[in-house]
């Protein structure tokens, strides 16, 4: 006999509904987590990524309490603070044997917790109690802590790019990962940062968090970074949106021996084709990418959200109960005057 719990079901951005679920049941290893504050993420939004799938309860960003545990949890006990991966690695493949944790297959979709942070409570299966589940330090609140996985994702990305101590950053898309980018880029010592978006409110944001300069997006993007940069191309830039003009401004603006991080995904099946010769031959351009945040990423996240190095409260600037979910849906969706918006299932 199980209760039941609210969760917010997801058909689409436009329609996000309060339903009921029962409130899962958990087995060996597994824990049962009350979710206290669960953060809607840019990914949540993608429609043409979750419409194969919907009916859904999404939500990844997750910080609450253990439940209950199943037999054989050891670490954690009911009551403990606790946030969450829903994806896990393996730990055993080449990929994770490489260090590309993310790229493994249980990690891409193999792993997940139950129904999905939008609810009340979920269950974590033993991989994500083993390997996805971390003590919330003290002093960081639950809504701070949701932003272990958008953090450990952007901390994962610049690791890859290693970002020169005075080196210049331009982060192209000042959504809450651009903010996240140009806020840690900021703390890791980087040079000059210009922050460009097609909102003058996530711009001023920007530099409210350390750019520089910003620019409005338009079509002479990439001059007007350079511009803004004293003249010069950039040795880093930091793609956050997955707009082609955007990238196409990403290509143009990064400087010789320079690097350009790929974080955002584009629209379904968009394509881009470059002129090798121009763009790259003769320029010692790194290309890199990252997706996802593995174990490591999430606590050396903790961490930095612990110091206050990154101001994460800072960052939200909405908070809905379950019920008004679809409020905060549109605001993601909509792209406008919000950065990060925080559902409270308890509420
Ligand atoms: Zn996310
Ligand atoms: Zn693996």
């Amino acid at each position: 006999m199980t209760g039941q719990m609210r969760v917010a079901m997801y058909y689409s951005n436009k329609d996000v509904r309060l339903e009921n679920m029962p409130i899962p049941e958990i087995g060996p290893g597994e824990i049962l987590m009350k979710i206290e504050a669960s953060g809607i993420c840019g990914s949540d939004v993608m429609e043409w990524y979750r419409r194969d799938k919907v009916p859904l309860v999404l939500g990844h960003e997750v910080a609450g309490t253990v439940e209950k545990v199943g037999k054989d949890v050891t670490r954690f006990k009911k009551g403990d603070w606790i946030v969450a991966a829903h994806h896990v690695p393996c730990n055993t493949c080449d990929y994770c044997h490489h260090g590309h944790h993310t790229a493994c297959k249980s990690l891409q979709g193999g792993t997940n917790f139950h129904p999905g942070g939008f609810a009340e409570f979920v269950r974590l299966p033993a991989i994500n109690v083993d390997r996805g589940t971390f003590p919330i330090p003290e002093g960081v609140s639950f809504e701070e802590a949701t932003f272990a996985e958008p953090l450990g994702c952007v901390l994962r990305g610049q690791n890859k790019m290693r970002i020169k101590h005075g080196a210049s950053v331009f982060v192209i898309g000042t959504g809450i990962s651009g903010l996240l980018h140009v806020s840690l880029a900021r703390a890791m010592g980087a040079g000059k940062i210009i922050a460009a978006d097609i909102s003058e409110y996530r711009n001023d944001m920007a530099m409210r968090f350390g750019a520089d300069y910003t620019v409005l997006s338009d079509k002479d993007l990439a001059a007007n970074l350079i511009k803004a940069n004293g003249g010069k191309k950039a040795q880093n830039v930091i793609i956050c949106t997955g707009a082609i003009p955007a990238i196409k401004a990403a290509l143009d603006s990064v400087d010789k021996g320079g690097t350009i991080l790929f974080f955002a995904p584009t629209g379904e099946g968009q394509t881009l084709p470059v002129s090798i010769n121009e763009v790259f031959w003769k320029k010692e351009v790194t290309l890199t990418t990252t997706y996802a945040a593995a174990p490591a990423d999430h606590i050396a996240a903790l961490e930095l959200i612990r110091a206050g190095t990154i101001p994460v409260d800072e960052m939200i600037t909405h908070r809905f109960g379950l019920a008004d979910a679809q409020k905060g849906f549109r605001l993601v969706a909509g792209g406008g005057d919000s950065v990060k918006v925080i559902i409270l299932p308890q509420e």
